[in-house]
């Protein structure tokens, strides 16, 4: 892992965003703005599950009218999570037409591809601008592949074809998304934007693109940089993308704040985008949401279904008790729990870990050794492994973060 790229840091709201922080997790609401009673459930949904920060769309003035309803009902029920403006095309007549919205909400994204053309894009942005300065708000530049503004690609592909030996479309694609981002950051600061209210994303549908730009997008300025694949896709293939792409780039240090674009599937929980990106920081051991489960694949040692049942109810388990245990118990998240599946490498996973339980194997003895800070605590046997289980988890984790002692 590299150290991470010094930044600016930069206020959203409350929420700090830049090197000095931990890697924030962001989300974006789908339901329709307008329904503000939809909106805020979905954002409270969403900041429960643990979106530092949640952008909706701010695509027309029943969006924009709604904003103060959103806000109410949310800080009804408790929740102060920042929300962030999405504007495309009109962001410029909504934030002045609606100051209270413009006042309400912790960012405005800007796209400098959906801001106008000619002159009437340079207006509109700096409208935007101005109304940020206004009400002392932070702005994301967020430049994406598939709206990228015109004029400056236009002109790089014009420059590029006068080459000698021009370069690759692609390349130039990305150069222009880096100068369209860098153009704009400087202009909002040229009408008066402070350094430190700016920040920047680049979006790209693949991975390998992502890396090229990001890298060279942190090589050329200071903002913190909001790291996403747009248009992730569905199921498998947008968690995985989403990992491969956000992962190496975090390792690299790149990348103060994230989100994870994934479509879900019909009737699936929209707080899933916001799991796995907590997951992708937590693997990477960059920050801690919930204890670590190290439960084993199981193997030709474990043909029954027996192993599967009580290592996902263990699983199910610690995940159901997580919101009442963060609560009571500081530190929690960092408990190391392993689920292994027989003799073979059970006993040793469980020794490394906090607490672990060797479930028995095809064959084996039906005894379950539980270890407890690398020292045999008990052997468990007969029908109540997983409630005796859960019952010594309970006692650990009182006894350990009980007090607030956390992990030495
Ligand atoms: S711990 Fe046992 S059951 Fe699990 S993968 Fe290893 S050998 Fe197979």
């Amino acid at each position: 892992m590299n150290a991470r790229r010094k930044t600016t840091q930069v206020n959203v709201g409350g929420v700090w965003i830049g090197s000095d922080y931990p890697v924030r997790v962001q989300s974006m609401t789908n339901t329709d703005t307008a329904d503000a009673e939809a909106t805020a459930i979905q954002v409270a949904q969403l900041a429960r599950a643990g979106s530092e920060i949640v952008r909706i769309t701010v695509n027309n003035k029943a969006a924009a009218a709604a904003v103060p309803e959103i806000v109410q009902r949310l800080e009804d029920i408790g929740i102060t999570v920042p929300l962030v403006g999405d504007f495309h095309y009109n962001g410029h007549v909504l934030l002045r037409e609606y100051p209270e919205t413009a006042r309400l909400l912790a960012k405005y994204r800007i796209n400098p591809g959906n801001v106008g053309t000619g002159a009437s894009h340079d207006k509109n942005f700096a409208t935007m601008v101005e109304v940020a300065k206004d009400f002392d708000k932070p702005v994301r530049i967020g430049v994406n592949w598939g709206s990228l503004d015109q004029q400056v690609l236009a002109r790089m592909m014009d420059e590029n074809s006068r080459l000698e030996r021009p370069r690759a479309a692609t390349d130039v694609m990305i150069d222009a998304m880096i100068v369209s981002a860098l153009e704009s950051a400087r202009a909002a600061e040229e009408l008066g934007l402070g350094h430190d209210k700016v920040l920047i994303s680049a979006k790209v549908s693949s991975v390998p693109e992502l890396w090229q730009v990001y890298r060279l997008l942190a090589a050329q300025c200071d903002y913190p940089l909001h790291l996403g694949l747009t248009e992730a896709g569905m199921g498998d293939k947008g968690v995985v993308a989403s990992t491969a792409g956000l992962s190496v780039l975090l390792a690299e240090g790149i990348g103060d704040t994230i989100r994870v674009s994934i479509t879900p599937e019909p009737g699936a929980p929209r707080r899933k985008e916001v799991e796995v990106a907590q997951q992708i920081l937590q693997s990477l051991g960059l920050r801690q949401f919930a204890p670590q489960v190290t439960a084993c694949p199981g193997c030709g040692r474990t043909t029954s279904t027996l192993f599967q049942e009580l290592a996902q109810q263990i699983q199910g388990y610690i995940r159901d008790q997580m919101p009442e245990w963060k609560g009571r118990y500081p530190g929690v998240e960092t408990l190391q729990v392993a689920v292994m599946g027989c003799i073979v490498n059970g006993p040793g996973e469980s020794k490394h870990a906090d607490i672990g339980i060797s479930l028995p194997g095809t064959g084996e003895d039906p005894r379950a050794p539980v270890y407890q800070d690398g020292k045999l605590l008990t052997t468990l046997k007969g029908k109540d492994i997983v409630p005796e289980f859960k019952r010594l988890l309970d006692a650990y984790v009182e006894r350990r973060y009980g007090q607030g002692v956390t992990r030495p």
